[in-house]
């Protein structure tokens, strides 16, 4: 049978027909992908025509068909999905697609003819195309000489064998790390579902008796909270934050190499550090900028979380140790906020969560509708697909969601296209998103706990960018935005979950049907401020060690990953043996396989504009369509086809202001 992928789709949507996909069609395919696109980017090199916009920057945007429909389709199945078929071809598509990349960037001829563009009369999003695609082959190195080219191709491919090869291992010592729990009593407090998932768990991983508590990704695991034996916390708690430092699956010398590759890589292309390449291509000004930033929100968020801790040592009667923060913290929202988080997820069910409040949220700020089609071959039976339709009817998208955890899924949640939104090449979107909430024993119901409802609403914020982008050009569409500014519609849209008009649609109790309780989104509010200090110097600590790692100089080597660790948190002001960081060197995805080294600040960074947006949409009536609608075409619909700071400042009226975030995270001065 030829490969299915070679012509494309002729489903609707041109949606990947995965039901007839096999491991080595997609690592044909890329192959193949590769040597035509460059065939067709040579064309455009050698044409001896004057240069035109058209048959320059335009020709490249229509270049690469095969490579780009194949990756993307690739993509999202490896990330939800590897199974060992893919996972074996998996080291030789990253380098195939890495080296590829170095062959369009470092091509002499190619970035001589699009140089040769005289762009001074292009204006829009033409004259953004234009700068955006030389930025970008500059920053990859093509105006270097050609022994440096060589060095530069030679690092990258090496950085690209690393970065597959801790995540191999991660998603392995995620397995390793799993804990097994001979005897229901030292579960005491999960509940009767979390048990029986737990003990469907430790069979499934060939244990024949016992539970089975497997791990997420961040340091923080959900049972944590409810555990009752502080033994049994520990030995949670010490499984998460050790991962990556021991055996076969060692990760932690992985991501030490990367950093000193990286930063030999910055030497070569000019910059001090691997930060400062990456911030040349951010919202943030630059480096110093950024490590201000987050030098300043340190101390307060450091006296926060040790006020905190003072308060769970009342509880506790003893110093705190960092495996029982957290369920110390839920005993001091229930005693004094009457909060009881676990017992909320009762009235969390994910497709009421879903439909009653993510999809109505959109359909009330954007008009849109939804319907469930179930006519598309998938990668796995739990994903589920909905066509999303415009206000007058038209049809928008395609939304996929994979929304259950399993042993073949990378850790976190993330957003994904199959397809862009680019009018040249007359695409439509197919944007997917993709959770790990632990699938629910055989007939019970999924409930969600209040983070994932928070996480639901989150990623389809990531959706929602790429399913309203009108760009031209597909390398401008959607998230195609700087890091720092990515997260920012994902931000936005977590203010829809406890939005007084959106959560009672969706929060009924799965037994009772009974609406939560009188004056809980009360209760939320006041105690939002509950736990910030704690959740506040976590993420710091990541951001702070990520930088860290990606300010080495000039091939500088760190020997000792955790020493260096524990100083540069310790020398920044942070605690990290009291609150550690939230992901640590052995399993910080983000930055060693995640495309967001020297970016885990953004996430602040970017809730600046959020903290500063919510507040727009507060004072000017909340969940309208007049806003919404301002907020699509101002912004989530620019994609990167003009500055997303200037889209920001137009739809705001003025730039951001930092206030409202300092306030939102009890940071504010004098407090
Ligand atoms: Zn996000």
């Amino acid at each position: 049978m030829p490969n299915p992928l070679l012509e494309p789709s002729t489903l609707p949507f041109e949606f990947p027909d995965y039901s007839a996909l096999e491991a080595a069609h997609y690592l044909d395919a890329i192959g193949q992908g590769v040597d035509q696109h460059l065939e067709e980017l040579g064309a455009i090199a050698q044409n001896t025509d004057a240069p035109t916009f058209e048959n320059t920057f335009v020709a490249v945007e229509r270049c690469g068909q095969l490579l780009r429909r194949t990756v993307m389709a690739y993509w999202t199945v490896f990330s939800a999905h590897a199974t060992d078929e893919l996972r074996e071809i998996d080291p030789e598509i990253q380098s195939l697609v890495s080296g590829h990349q170095d062959a369009i960037h470092l091509d002499e001829a190619l970035f001589a003819r699009l140089s040769a563009l005289d762009a001074r009369a292009l204006t829009g999003e033409d004259a953004r195309l234009v700068s955006e695609t030389l930025r970008t082959f500059r920053a990859a190195g093509a105006e270097l000489d050609e022994k440096r080219k060589q060095e530069l191709r030679a690092l990258n491919s090496q950085i690209t064998d690393l970065s597959s090869e801790y995540s191999r291992k991660l998603l392995g010592t995620m397995n390793d790390a799993a804990v097994h729990y001979s005897d229901a009593a030292e579960l005491d407090g999960l509940s009767d579902g979390q048990l029986a998932s737990a003990s469907d768990a430790a069979r499934a991983a060939g244990h024949t008796q016992g539970y089975l508590l497997s791990l997420v990704l961040p340091t923080g695991q959900p049972m944590l909270e409810c555990l009752e034996l502080s033994e049994s916390r520990r030995r949670l708690f010490e499984a998460s934050v050790n991962r990556g430092q021991e055996g076969a699956n060692r990760t932690l010398d992985l991501g030490a190499q990367m950093a000193s590759l990286r930063s030999k890589r910055a030497a070569l292309l000019g910059f001090d550090t691997h930060a400062d390449v990456v911030l040349q291509d951010a919202t943030a000004p630059g480096l110093e900028a950024v490590k201000a930033r987050l030098a300043g929100l340190v101390p307060a968020a450091v006296a926060n979380a040790r006020a905190e801790a003072a308060e769970l040592e009342k509880i506790s009667g003893a110093p705190i140790q960092p495996w029982d923060w957290t369920y110390y913290s839920a005993a001091v929202a229930r005693e004094r906020y009457t909060l009881d988080r676990a017992a909320l997820r009762e009235y969390f069910e994910l497709d009421a969560v879903l439909v009653r409040g993510v999809f109505s949220a959109a359909s009330r700020l954007y008009g849109l509708g939804f319907t469930e089609r179930f006519d598309f071959p998938l990668y796995h039976p739990d994903v589920r697909t909905w066509e999303v339709f415009n206000e007058d009817g038209s049809s928008l998208g395609l939304f996929v969601g994979d929304f259950f955890a399993r042993p073949t899924k990378a850790g976190g949640a993330w957003m994904n296209s199959i397809r862009e939104s680019a009018s040249l090449l007359e695409e439509r979107p197919v944007v997917t998103n993709t959770l790990n909430i632990p699938k629910p024993a055989q007939g019970e119901p999924a409930l969600v706990s209040l983070d994932e409802v928070n996480t639901l609403f989150h990623e389809f914020g990531h959706a929602l960018h790429g399913l309203f982008s009108a760009a031209i050009y597909p390398s401008l569409s959607g998230t195609a935005v700087p890091r720092d500014f990515v997260e920012y519609p994902s931000q936005v849209n977590e203010m829809w979950a406890l939005h007084p008009e959106v959560l009672p649609g969706y929060a009924a109790h799965t037994v009772t049907g009974e609406p939560l309780p009188a004056g809980t989104v009360d209760t939320l509010d006041a105690a939002a401020l509950w736990g910030e200090g704690f959740a506040t110097t976590e993420y710091l600590t990541a951001a702070v060690l990520d930088l860290s790692w990606h300010s080495l100089v000039d091939g500088e080597m760190v020997s000792d990953p955790l020493a260096f660790e524990q100083r540069v948190l310790t020398d920044a002001g942070l605690i990290p043996d009291l609150v550690p960081s939230r992901y640590r060197t052995g399993y910080f995805k983000h930055i060693f396989d995640g495309g967001y080294s020297a970016g885990y600040y953004s996430y602040i960074w970017s809730e600046v504009l959020d903290a500063d947006t919510v507040q727009w949409f507060t004072e000017n009536g909340g969940l309208k369509r007049e806003n919404g609608e301002r907020f699509r075409d101002e912004l989530l619909s620019r994609g990167n086809t003009r500055d997303p700071l200037e889209s920001y400042e137009i739809f705001r009226g003025r730039p951001a202001r930092i206030e409202p975030l300092l306030a939102r995270r009890g940071l504010a001065k004098g407090k």
